[in-house]
Protein backbone atom coordinates (compact mmCIF):
# COMPACT_ATOMS: atom_id res chain seq x y z
CA UNK A 1 0.00 0.00 0.00
CA UNK A 2 1.60 3.53 -0.47
CA UNK A 3 1.27 6.30 1.83
CA UNK A 4 -0.68 9.31 1.39
CA UNK A 5 -1.54 12.33 3.81
CA UNK A 6 -4.97 11.89 5.15
CA UNK A 7 -6.05 15.27 3.36
CA UNK A 8 -5.79 13.21 0.01
CA UNK A 9 -6.69 9.95 0.53
CA UNK A 10 -9.77 10.31 -1.01
CA UNK A 11 -8.59 12.21 -4.18
CA UNK A 12 -6.94 10.28 -7.30
CA UNK A 13 -4.95 11.95 -9.62
CA UNK A 14 -2.42 11.00 -12.26
CA UNK A 15 0.58 10.90 -10.49
CA UNK A 16 1.54 7.76 -8.24
CA UNK A 17 1.39 8.80 -4.27
CA UNK A 18 4.32 8.75 -1.96
CA UNK A 19 7.00 6.00 -3.22
CA UNK A 20 5.49 4.02 -5.78
CA UNK A 21 7.92 4.26 -8.48
CA UNK A 22 6.63 6.79 -10.92
CA UNK A 23 6.87 6.38 -14.67
CA UNK A 24 6.09 9.56 -15.72
CA UNK A 25 2.89 9.68 -18.18
CA UNK A 26 3.25 10.02 -21.90
CA UNK A 27 2.26 12.62 -23.28
CA UNK A 28 0.70 11.11 -26.25
CA UNK A 29 -2.29 9.05 -24.78
CA UNK A 30 -1.79 5.33 -24.64
CA UNK A 31 -4.76 3.36 -25.06
CA UNK A 32 -6.12 -0.49 -24.82
CA UNK A 33 -8.55 -2.49 -25.93
CA UNK A 34 -9.58 -4.81 -23.19
CA UNK A 35 -10.90 -8.33 -24.22
CA UNK A 36 -10.00 -11.88 -23.07
CA UNK A 37 -6.39 -11.73 -23.58
CA UNK A 38 -6.59 -8.89 -20.86
CA UNK A 39 -9.28 -9.02 -18.52
CA UNK A 40 -7.74 -9.90 -15.78
CA UNK A 41 -6.68 -8.05 -12.26
CA UNK A 42 -3.31 -8.07 -12.80
CA UNK A 43 -2.74 -7.71 -16.59
CA UNK A 44 -5.07 -4.73 -16.61
CA UNK A 45 -2.59 -3.38 -13.45
CA UNK A 46 -0.01 -4.09 -15.47
CA UNK A 47 -1.40 -2.57 -18.68
CA UNK A 48 -1.75 0.96 -16.82
CA UNK A 49 1.71 0.24 -15.20
CA UNK A 50 2.98 -0.10 -18.61
CA UNK A 51 1.14 3.76 -19.48
CA UNK A 52 -2.21 2.67 -20.80
CA UNK A 53 -4.69 6.21 -19.74
CA UNK A 54 -7.68 4.68 -21.17
CA UNK A 55 -9.44 1.65 -21.87
CA UNK A 56 -11.37 0.87 -25.09
CA UNK A 57 -14.66 -1.88 -24.52
CA UNK A 58 -15.50 -2.64 -27.62
CA UNK A 59 -19.37 -3.33 -27.96
CA UNK A 60 -18.69 -5.61 -31.34
CA UNK A 61 -17.54 -8.37 -28.71
CA UNK A 62 -18.62 -9.76 -25.89
CA UNK A 63 -21.80 -9.29 -24.41
CA UNK A 64 -22.92 -6.67 -21.46
CA UNK A 65 -22.00 -8.67 -18.48
CA UNK A 66 -18.76 -9.15 -19.80
CA UNK A 67 -18.21 -5.65 -20.13
CA UNK A 68 -19.56 -4.56 -16.60
CA UNK A 69 -17.50 -7.10 -15.22
CA UNK A 70 -14.19 -5.33 -17.07
CA UNK A 71 -15.13 -1.97 -16.35
CA UNK A 72 -15.60 -3.07 -12.32
CA UNK A 73 -12.40 -4.78 -12.23
CA UNK A 74 -10.65 -0.97 -14.03
CA UNK A 75 -11.99 0.90 -11.89
CA UNK A 76 -11.14 -1.09 -9.24
CA UNK A 77 -7.30 -1.24 -10.03
CA UNK A 78 -7.63 2.13 -10.71
CA UNK A 79 -8.56 3.11 -7.48
CA UNK A 80 -5.93 0.99 -5.80
CA UNK A 81 -3.17 2.73 -8.43
CA UNK A 82 -4.79 5.90 -7.30
CA UNK A 83 -4.74 7.05 -11.28
CA UNK A 84 -7.90 8.75 -13.21
CA UNK A 85 -8.29 5.63 -15.69
CA UNK A 86 -10.77 6.49 -18.69
CA UNK A 87 -13.01 4.27 -20.04
CA UNK A 88 -15.05 4.27 -23.31
CA UNK A 89 -17.53 2.08 -25.18
CA UNK A 90 -17.30 1.71 -28.95
CA UNK A 91 -20.45 1.29 -30.90
CA UNK A 92 -20.90 -1.13 -33.70
CA UNK A 93 -23.19 1.56 -35.75
CA UNK A 94 -24.38 0.31 -39.14
CA UNK A 95 -21.57 -2.58 -39.48
CA UNK A 96 -23.02 -4.73 -42.36
CA UNK A 97 -22.32 -8.64 -42.10
CA UNK A 98 -22.59 -11.62 -44.12
CA UNK A 99 -25.69 -13.72 -42.58
CA UNK A 100 -25.53 -17.75 -41.69
CA UNK A 101 -23.23 -19.42 -43.73
CA UNK A 102 -23.11 -23.25 -43.78
CA UNK A 103 -20.53 -24.18 -41.55
CA UNK A 104 -16.73 -24.18 -42.77
CA UNK A 105 -18.29 -21.25 -44.97
CA UNK A 106 -18.33 -21.26 -48.99
CA UNK A 107 -15.28 -20.71 -51.12
CA UNK A 108 -16.65 -18.17 -53.91
CA UNK A 109 -13.85 -18.92 -56.81
CA UNK A 110 -12.55 -16.10 -58.62
CA UNK A 111 -15.00 -15.19 -61.83
CA UNK A 112 -18.01 -17.02 -60.71
CA UNK A 113 -21.12 -15.18 -59.64
CA UNK A 114 -22.63 -14.70 -55.96
CA UNK A 115 -25.73 -13.98 -55.11
CA UNK A 116 -27.18 -11.59 -52.38
CA UNK A 117 -30.31 -11.84 -51.99
CA UNK A 118 -33.06 -10.20 -49.17
CA UNK A 119 -34.82 -13.02 -47.05
CA UNK A 120 -32.57 -15.42 -45.61
CA UNK A 121 -35.79 -18.15 -45.06
CA UNK A 122 -35.15 -19.45 -48.77
CA UNK A 123 -31.02 -19.42 -48.42
CA UNK A 124 -29.66 -22.24 -50.51
CA UNK A 125 -26.67 -23.02 -52.49
CA UNK A 126 -28.38 -23.87 -55.61
CA UNK A 127 -26.66 -25.57 -58.34
CA UNK A 128 -25.19 -22.74 -60.35
CA UNK A 129 -24.41 -19.55 -57.85
CA UNK A 130 -23.78 -19.69 -54.03
CA UNK A 131 -26.46 -17.52 -52.65
CA UNK A 132 -26.11 -15.07 -49.37
CA UNK A 133 -27.74 -12.98 -46.83
CA UNK A 134 -26.39 -10.04 -44.77
CA UNK A 135 -27.56 -8.30 -41.61
CA UNK A 136 -29.27 -5.49 -43.61
CA UNK A 137 -31.38 -6.37 -46.22
CA UNK A 138 -32.02 -2.59 -47.27
CA UNK A 139 -28.55 -2.91 -48.71
CA UNK A 140 -30.35 -4.44 -52.34
CA UNK A 141 -32.47 -1.13 -52.34
CA UNK A 142 -29.22 1.39 -51.93
CA UNK A 143 -26.88 -0.64 -54.58
CA UNK A 144 -26.33 -0.06 -58.14
CA UNK A 145 -24.67 -2.04 -60.66
CA UNK A 146 -21.04 -0.91 -60.73
CA UNK A 147 -20.75 -0.57 -57.25
CA UNK A 148 -17.80 -2.77 -55.48
CA UNK A 149 -19.34 -5.36 -52.62
CA UNK A 150 -15.84 -5.84 -50.41
CA UNK A 151 -16.12 -8.96 -47.91
CA UNK A 152 -13.55 -10.19 -45.10
CA UNK A 153 -11.84 -6.51 -45.11
CA UNK A 154 -11.49 -6.50 -48.33
CA UNK A 155 -9.93 -9.98 -48.90
CA UNK A 156 -13.15 -11.14 -51.11
CA UNK A 157 -14.18 -8.75 -53.57
CA UNK A 158 -16.73 -8.44 -55.60
CA UNK A 159 -18.42 -6.56 -58.32
CA UNK A 160 -22.46 -5.83 -58.65
CA UNK A 161 -22.99 -6.52 -61.84
CA UNK A 162 -27.41 -6.68 -61.83
CA UNK A 163 -29.79 -6.34 -59.24
CA UNK A 164 -33.65 -6.96 -59.00
CA UNK A 165 -36.30 -6.36 -56.49
CA UNK A 166 -35.20 -8.84 -54.01
CA UNK A 167 -31.61 -9.92 -54.48
CA UNK A 168 -28.21 -8.60 -56.55
CA UNK A 169 -26.03 -10.51 -58.67
CA UNK A 170 -22.48 -10.42 -58.48
CA UNK A 171 -19.03 -11.18 -60.18
CA UNK A 172 -16.50 -12.42 -58.29
CA UNK A 173 -13.27 -10.23 -59.19
CA UNK A 174 -11.22 -11.70 -55.98
CA UNK A 175 -12.17 -15.30 -54.74
CA UNK A 176 -12.05 -16.58 -51.01
CA UNK A 177 -13.95 -18.57 -48.13
CA UNK A 178 -17.01 -16.48 -46.90
CA UNK A 179 -18.53 -17.29 -43.45
CA UNK A 180 -20.97 -16.08 -41.11
CA UNK A 181 -20.37 -12.73 -39.87
CA UNK A 182 -17.54 -11.61 -41.89
CA UNK A 183 -17.76 -7.52 -42.23
CA UNK A 184 -19.11 -6.39 -45.81
CA UNK A 185 -17.83 -2.91 -47.29
CA UNK A 186 -19.51 -0.88 -49.97
CA UNK A 187 -17.23 1.77 -50.19
CA UNK A 188 -19.19 2.88 -53.72
CA UNK A 189 -22.52 3.17 -51.72
CA UNK A 190 -24.73 5.33 -50.08
CA UNK A 191 -26.34 3.33 -47.83
CA UNK A 192 -29.51 4.48 -45.77
CA UNK A 193 -29.01 2.66 -43.10
CA UNK A 194 -29.98 4.18 -39.57
CA UNK A 195 -26.57 5.46 -38.23
CA UNK A 196 -27.84 3.85 -34.57
CA UNK A 197 -29.36 0.43 -34.68
CA UNK A 198 -31.74 -0.89 -31.12
CA UNK A 199 -28.40 -3.00 -30.12
CA UNK A 200 -26.46 0.35 -30.46
CA UNK A 201 -29.05 2.01 -28.11
CA UNK A 202 -28.96 -0.32 -25.33
CA UNK A 203 -25.23 -0.58 -25.15
CA UNK A 204 -25.68 3.37 -25.20
CA UNK A 205 -28.32 2.98 -22.06
CA UNK A 206 -25.65 0.53 -20.35
CA UNK A 207 -23.03 3.14 -20.83
CA UNK A 208 -24.98 5.62 -19.38
CA UNK A 209 -25.90 3.27 -16.20
CA UNK A 210 -21.95 2.69 -15.98
CA UNK A 211 -20.74 6.48 -16.57
CA UNK A 212 -18.32 5.97 -18.95
CA UNK A 213 -16.26 8.79 -20.00
CA UNK A 214 -17.18 8.81 -24.02
CA UNK A 215 -18.61 7.05 -26.83
CA UNK A 216 -17.18 6.00 -29.95
CA UNK A 217 -19.48 6.30 -32.99
CA UNK A 218 -18.55 3.77 -35.87
CA UNK A 219 -19.38 4.70 -39.68
CA UNK A 220 -20.34 7.92 -39.19
CA UNK A 221 -21.10 10.00 -42.39
CA UNK A 222 -22.06 13.16 -41.63
CA UNK A 223 -22.52 15.54 -38.59
CA UNK A 224 -26.14 14.51 -38.56
CA UNK A 225 -25.22 11.21 -37.40
CA UNK A 226 -23.26 12.06 -34.48
CA UNK A 227 -26.00 14.66 -33.42
CA UNK A 228 -28.24 11.47 -33.50
CA UNK A 229 -26.45 10.40 -30.73
CA UNK A 230 -25.82 13.24 -28.72
CA UNK A 231 -29.38 13.51 -28.87
CA UNK A 232 -30.29 10.50 -27.45
CA UNK A 233 -27.72 10.80 -25.04
CA UNK A 234 -29.06 14.07 -23.91
CA UNK A 235 -32.40 12.53 -23.63
CA UNK A 236 -30.46 9.72 -21.33
CA UNK A 237 -28.85 11.30 -19.19
CA UNK A 238 -30.83 13.57 -18.59
CA UNK A 239 -33.78 11.34 -17.04
CA UNK A 240 -34.60 12.52 -13.65
CA UNK A 241 -30.77 14.28 -13.24
CA UNK A 242 -30.43 18.55 -13.37
CA UNK A 243 -26.93 18.22 -13.42
CA UNK A 244 -24.42 15.76 -15.24
CA UNK A 245 -21.17 15.90 -17.11
CA UNK A 246 -22.16 15.49 -20.12
CA UNK A 247 -20.84 12.47 -21.92
CA UNK A 248 -18.65 12.92 -25.15
CA UNK A 249 -18.67 11.46 -28.47
CA UNK A 250 -15.89 10.46 -30.58
CA UNK A 251 -16.62 9.91 -34.47
CA UNK A 252 -14.77 7.18 -36.04
CA UNK A 253 -13.48 8.17 -39.47
CA UNK A 254 -13.80 4.91 -41.42
CA UNK A 255 -15.76 5.86 -44.61
CA UNK A 256 -15.12 7.89 -47.78
CA UNK A 257 -18.48 9.85 -46.99
CA UNK A 258 -16.71 10.81 -43.34
CA UNK A 259 -13.09 12.24 -45.03
CA UNK A 260 -15.59 14.64 -47.51
CA UNK A 261 -17.58 15.72 -44.69
CA UNK A 262 -14.44 16.16 -41.52
CA UNK A 263 -15.11 20.08 -41.51
CA UNK A 264 -18.96 19.75 -39.80
CA UNK A 265 -18.06 15.83 -38.51
CA UNK A 266 -15.26 18.16 -36.19
CA UNK A 267 -17.87 20.82 -35.33
CA UNK A 268 -20.78 18.05 -33.98
CA UNK A 269 -18.06 15.70 -32.52
CA UNK A 270 -16.21 15.85 -29.61
CA UNK A 271 -13.05 14.22 -31.07
CA UNK A 272 -12.47 11.50 -34.09
CA UNK A 273 -10.75 8.48 -33.92
CA UNK A 274 -8.96 7.79 -37.59
CA UNK A 275 -10.68 3.82 -38.00
CA UNK A 276 -7.53 3.17 -40.10
CA UNK A 277 -8.98 -0.54 -40.46
CA UNK A 278 -12.51 0.15 -42.45
CA UNK A 279 -10.88 2.73 -43.33
CA UNK A 280 -7.88 1.15 -45.46
CA UNK A 281 -10.67 -1.10 -46.80
CA UNK A 282 -12.50 1.88 -48.18
CA UNK A 283 -10.12 3.76 -49.74
CA UNK A 284 -7.75 2.98 -51.39
CA UNK A 285 -5.10 1.94 -49.23
CA UNK A 286 -2.11 3.93 -50.63
CA UNK A 287 -4.19 7.31 -49.89
CA UNK A 288 -4.71 6.21 -46.12
CA UNK A 289 -1.08 7.70 -45.03
CA UNK A 290 -1.86 11.32 -46.27
CA UNK A 291 -5.78 11.17 -45.25
CA UNK A 292 -4.84 10.54 -41.46
CA UNK A 293 -1.82 13.37 -41.73
CA UNK A 294 -5.15 15.99 -43.12
CA UNK A 295 -7.67 14.57 -40.53
CA UNK A 296 -5.25 14.76 -37.44
CA UNK A 297 -4.45 18.55 -39.04
CA UNK A 298 -8.57 19.16 -39.38
CA UNK A 299 -9.04 17.94 -36.23
CA UNK A 300 -6.29 20.20 -34.34
CA UNK A 301 -7.85 23.49 -36.76
CA UNK A 302 -10.99 22.45 -34.41
CA UNK A 303 -9.45 22.07 -31.07
CA UNK A 304 -10.57 18.53 -30.56
CA UNK A 305 -8.91 15.07 -29.63
CA UNK A 306 -7.93 12.80 -32.26
CA UNK A 307 -7.04 8.60 -31.85
CA UNK A 308 -4.66 6.47 -34.16
CA UNK A 309 -6.24 3.47 -34.42
CA UNK A 310 -5.43 0.10 -35.89
CA UNK A 311 -2.66 -2.13 -36.49
CA UNK A 312 -0.31 0.34 -35.11
CA UNK A 313 1.54 -2.80 -33.97
CA UNK A 314 -0.53 -5.70 -35.40
CA UNK A 315 2.09 -8.52 -34.89
CA UNK A 316 2.57 -8.38 -31.59
CA UNK A 317 -0.97 -10.01 -31.55
CA UNK A 318 1.74 -13.26 -31.78
CA UNK A 319 5.21 -11.85 -31.41
CA UNK A 320 6.89 -9.74 -28.76
CA UNK A 321 8.69 -7.52 -31.62
CA UNK A 322 6.67 -5.20 -33.82
CA UNK A 323 7.83 -4.76 -37.37
CA UNK A 324 10.41 -1.80 -37.99
CA UNK A 325 7.29 -0.14 -40.14
CA UNK A 326 5.48 -0.34 -37.03
CA UNK A 327 7.59 1.27 -34.63
CA UNK A 328 7.99 3.77 -37.69
CA UNK A 329 3.62 4.26 -37.80
CA UNK A 330 3.77 4.94 -33.84
CA UNK A 331 6.42 7.43 -33.60
CA UNK A 332 4.51 9.24 -36.76
CA UNK A 333 1.63 9.42 -35.28
CA UNK A 334 3.32 10.86 -32.31
CA UNK A 335 5.19 13.45 -34.57
CA UNK A 336 1.68 14.51 -35.99
CA UNK A 337 0.54 15.22 -32.78
CA UNK A 338 -2.44 12.94 -32.41
CA UNK A 339 -3.70 12.87 -28.48
CA UNK A 340 -3.62 9.21 -28.15
CA UNK A 341 -2.72 5.96 -29.99
CA UNK A 342 -4.91 2.96 -30.02
CA UNK A 343 -3.99 -1.13 -29.38
CA UNK A 344 -6.88 -3.06 -30.86
CA UNK A 345 -6.56 -7.03 -31.09
CA UNK A 346 -2.71 -6.49 -29.50
CA UNK A 347 -4.09 -6.16 -26.12
CA UNK A 348 -7.72 -8.03 -26.66
CA UNK A 349 -6.57 -10.89 -28.31
CA UNK A 350 -3.02 -10.86 -28.33
CA UNK A 351 -0.55 -13.02 -26.94
CA UNK A 352 1.55 -10.36 -25.25
CA UNK A 353 -0.46 -7.32 -24.11
CA UNK A 354 1.61 -6.33 -21.95
CA UNK A 355 4.53 -5.99 -23.82
CA UNK A 356 2.99 -4.45 -26.43
CA UNK A 357 1.57 -1.68 -24.25
CA UNK A 358 5.42 -1.42 -22.67
CA UNK A 359 6.99 -1.29 -26.26
CA UNK A 360 4.62 1.31 -27.49
CA UNK A 361 4.86 3.56 -24.94
CA UNK A 362 8.97 3.25 -25.34
CA UNK A 363 8.66 4.49 -29.12
CA UNK A 364 6.31 6.93 -28.18
CA UNK A 365 8.77 8.19 -24.88
CA UNK A 366 11.67 8.18 -28.16
CA UNK A 367 9.67 10.17 -30.19
CA UNK A 368 8.20 12.56 -27.40
CA UNK A 369 12.38 12.95 -26.16
CA UNK A 370 12.63 13.88 -29.50
CA UNK A 371 10.07 16.42 -30.55
CA UNK A 372 11.53 17.93 -26.84
CA UNK A 373 14.71 18.99 -28.26
CA UNK A 374 13.28 20.63 -31.13
CA UNK A 375 13.17 23.91 -30.50
CA UNK A 376 10.21 22.89 -28.43
CA UNK A 377 8.68 26.37 -28.06
CA UNK A 378 8.85 27.67 -31.88
CA UNK A 379 5.55 27.40 -33.20
CA UNK A 380 3.14 29.96 -32.15
CA UNK A 381 -0.52 28.65 -30.82
CA UNK A 382 -2.89 27.57 -33.90
CA UNK A 383 -6.00 28.99 -34.19
CA UNK A 384 -8.77 27.27 -32.78
CA UNK A 385 -11.51 27.99 -35.01
CA UNK A 386 -14.39 27.07 -32.80
CA UNK A 387 -12.57 28.81 -30.01
CA UNK A 388 -13.82 32.39 -29.01
CA UNK A 389 -11.64 35.54 -29.30
CA UNK A 390 -11.18 35.65 -25.31
CA UNK A 391 -9.87 31.69 -25.10
CA UNK A 392 -7.77 32.30 -28.27
CA UNK A 393 -5.78 35.12 -26.38
CA UNK A 394 -5.52 33.77 -22.79
CA UNK A 395 -4.34 30.59 -25.23
CA UNK A 396 -1.60 32.49 -27.02
CA UNK A 397 -0.55 34.54 -23.64
CA UNK A 398 -0.38 30.92 -22.04
CA UNK A 399 1.94 29.49 -24.64
CA UNK A 400 4.23 32.90 -24.58
CA UNK A 401 4.54 33.32 -20.81
CA UNK A 402 5.37 29.40 -21.20
CA UNK A 403 8.10 30.49 -23.67
CA UNK A 404 9.71 33.20 -22.46
CA UNK A 405 9.86 31.71 -18.75
CA UNK A 406 11.04 28.16 -19.98
CA UNK A 407 8.10 26.61 -17.85
CA UNK A 408 8.36 23.16 -17.39
CA UNK A 409 5.06 22.45 -16.77
CA UNK A 410 1.48 24.90 -17.16
CA UNK A 411 -1.06 24.00 -14.64
CA UNK A 412 -4.70 25.32 -15.57
CA UNK A 413 -7.48 24.56 -12.98
CA UNK A 414 -10.58 23.63 -14.95
CA UNK A 415 -14.30 22.79 -13.96
CA UNK A 416 -15.40 20.87 -17.23
CA UNK A 417 -11.99 20.30 -18.39
CA UNK A 418 -12.08 22.64 -21.33
CA UNK A 419 -9.41 24.78 -20.69
CA UNK A 420 -6.99 21.80 -20.52
CA UNK A 421 -8.50 20.48 -24.16
CA UNK A 422 -7.57 24.27 -25.33
CA UNK A 423 -4.34 24.18 -23.96
CA UNK A 424 -3.91 20.79 -24.92
CA UNK A 425 -4.27 21.35 -28.86
CA UNK A 426 -1.72 23.84 -28.35
CA UNK A 427 1.37 22.07 -29.02
CA UNK A 428 3.26 23.36 -25.57
CA UNK A 429 5.51 19.95 -25.31
CA UNK A 430 5.98 20.58 -21.85
CA UNK A 431 3.10 18.62 -19.33
CA UNK A 432 -0.39 20.43 -18.64
CA UNK A 433 -1.73 19.18 -15.37
CA UNK A 434 -5.44 19.61 -15.56
CA UNK A 435 -6.81 20.05 -12.19
CA UNK A 436 -10.47 19.66 -11.49
CA UNK A 437 -12.76 18.61 -8.36
CA UNK A 438 -14.85 16.14 -10.09
CA UNK A 439 -12.88 12.57 -10.96
CA UNK A 440 -16.07 11.88 -14.33
CA UNK A 441 -14.04 15.08 -15.70
CA UNK A 442 -10.34 14.06 -14.85
CA UNK A 443 -11.16 10.81 -16.47
CA UNK A 444 -12.27 12.97 -19.23
CA UNK A 445 -9.25 15.28 -19.85
CA UNK A 446 -7.07 12.10 -20.76
CA UNK A 447 -8.66 12.09 -24.06
CA UNK A 448 -5.86 15.27 -24.13
CA UNK A 449 -2.34 15.09 -25.24
CA UNK A 450 -0.16 16.48 -22.28
CA UNK A 451 -2.57 16.80 -20.22
CA UNK A 452 -1.86 15.00 -16.73
CA UNK A 453 -5.74 14.88 -14.75
CA UNK A 454 -5.34 16.13 -11.23
CA UNK A 455 -8.80 15.59 -8.64
CA UNK A 456 -8.44 18.18 -6.11
CA UNK A 457 -11.30 19.12 -3.49
CA UNK A 458 -12.46 23.17 -4.56
CA UNK A 459 -9.36 25.32 -3.23
CA UNK A 460 -10.90 28.34 -0.64
CA UNK A 461 -9.09 30.69 -2.90
CA UNK A 462 -6.22 31.12 -5.13
CA UNK A 463 -3.45 30.89 -2.57
CA UNK A 464 -4.71 27.55 -1.22
CA UNK A 465 -4.84 26.23 -4.73
CA UNK A 466 -1.16 26.79 -5.30
CA UNK A 467 -0.39 24.98 -2.22
CA UNK A 468 -2.18 22.37 -2.73
CA UNK A 469 -1.36 22.39 -6.53
CA UNK A 470 2.33 22.33 -5.25
CA UNK A 471 1.87 19.51 -2.52
CA UNK A 472 1.17 17.42 -4.82
CA UNK A 473 3.40 18.08 -7.19
CA UNK A 474 6.61 18.17 -5.47
CA UNK A 475 5.20 14.94 -3.76
CA UNK A 476 4.97 13.17 -7.32
CA UNK A 477 7.99 13.99 -8.44
CA UNK A 478 6.55 15.49 -10.85
CA UNK A 479 8.15 19.02 -10.36
CA UNK A 480 10.65 20.36 -8.27
CA UNK A 481 11.27 23.08 -6.12
CA UNK A 482 12.06 25.95 -8.07
CA UNK A 483 10.72 25.01 -11.29
CA UNK A 484 9.35 27.78 -13.39
CA UNK A 485 5.45 27.33 -14.22
CA UNK A 486 2.55 29.00 -15.37
CA UNK A 487 -0.44 29.24 -13.67
CA UNK A 488 -4.14 29.73 -15.04
CA UNK A 489 -7.46 29.27 -13.12
CA UNK A 490 -10.63 30.81 -13.13
CA UNK A 491 -12.40 32.91 -16.43
CA UNK A 492 -12.68 31.70 -20.00
CA UNK A 493 -10.32 28.76 -19.47
CA UNK A 494 -11.70 27.56 -16.50
CA UNK A 495 -14.01 27.31 -13.58
CA UNK A 496 -16.29 30.59 -12.63
CA UNK A 497 -15.86 29.87 -8.82
CA UNK A 498 -12.34 30.27 -8.78
CA UNK A 499 -10.84 34.05 -9.18
CA UNK A 500 -9.69 34.40 -12.75
CA UNK A 501 -5.75 34.30 -12.83
CA UNK A 502 -3.30 34.01 -15.42
CA UNK A 503 0.20 33.90 -13.64
CA UNK A 504 3.92 33.22 -13.08
CA UNK A 505 4.57 30.52 -10.59
CA UNK A 506 7.93 28.97 -9.13
CA UNK A 507 6.92 25.70 -7.65
CA UNK A 508 7.47 25.22 -3.66
CA UNK A 509 6.67 29.34 -3.54
CA UNK A 510 3.32 29.10 -1.73
CA UNK A 511 4.71 28.17 1.95
P1 LIG B 1 -13.21 -1.34 -35.33
O1 LIG B 1 -12.83 0.16 -35.62
O2 LIG B 1 -12.04 -1.98 -34.67
O3 LIG B 1 -14.39 -1.24 -34.46
O4 LIG B 1 -13.53 -1.88 -36.70
C1 LIG B 1 -11.53 0.57 -35.89
C2 LIG B 1 -11.17 0.52 -37.36
O5 LIG B 1 -12.01 0.23 -38.24
O6 LIG B 1 -10.00 0.82 -37.62
MN1 LIG C 1 -14.06 -0.07 -37.91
Amino acid sequence: MTSMPDSTASVQSDIPPGDTPMIRPTQTKIIATIGPASSDRVIVRKLIEAGVRIFRLNFSHGDLNQHSERVAMIRDVALELNRPIAIFGDLQGPKIRVGPVADGGVFVPTGTIVIFQREDDTVSADDRSPRFTCTYPGVIDDVVPGQRMLINDGAVRMLIIEKSADEIVCSVMNGGLITTGKGINLPDSTLSVKIIGERDWKNVRWAVEHELDCLALSFVRSALDVQELKDGLERIQSEGKADYVRMPVIAKIELPQAVQNIQEILVAADGIMIARGDLGVEMDLASLPVIQKKLLKAAQDHGKPTIVATQMLETMITSTIPTRAEASDVAGAVFDEADAVMLSGETAVGEYPVIAVETMRRIVEQTESYLATQSAHDRPPVTISASNQSIAALTHGVWTIANDIGANLIVVWTKRGHGARFLSQNTFHVPIVGVTSDLRVARQMQFFRSVIPIVMPVPENLADMVAQVDRRLMESGLARKGDPTVLVSGGPLGDERIPHRLAIHTIGDSS
